[in-house]
């Protein structure tokens, strides 16, 4: 199920939500009762095991699959901090 991240434009305040398609947009911040906006991030197209998909990646990665990383819990995806490997 995709995440959207929205944000509210009035306090700031992020808000993470799992929703289905068919399920409609949030709209209303719970906390101030601002308007919210969906966030575009990174969050959902981050590789597991950095340069697996880059070509510039020359090590050789482990062909046995390796359970990538413990399982974060979801919530640490939506920290601001998220380090999209640009080049
Ligand atoms: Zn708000």
């Amino acid at each position: 199920m995709p995440t959207y991240e929205y944000e509210c434009q009035v306090c700031h305040e992020r808000v993470e939500a799992v929703q289905r398609f068919s399920e409609p947009a949030l709209t209303t911040c719970s906390s101030c009762g601002g308007e919210l906006r969906k966030v575009f991030s990174a969050v959902g197209i981050v590789f597991k095991g950095s340069g697996f998909y880059k070509n510039d990646s020359r090590s050789p990665a482990p062909s046995s699959s390796t359970p990538a990383a413990p399982a974060a819990p979801a919530a640490s995806a939506a920290s601001p901090s998220v380090t999209t490997t640009s080049e």
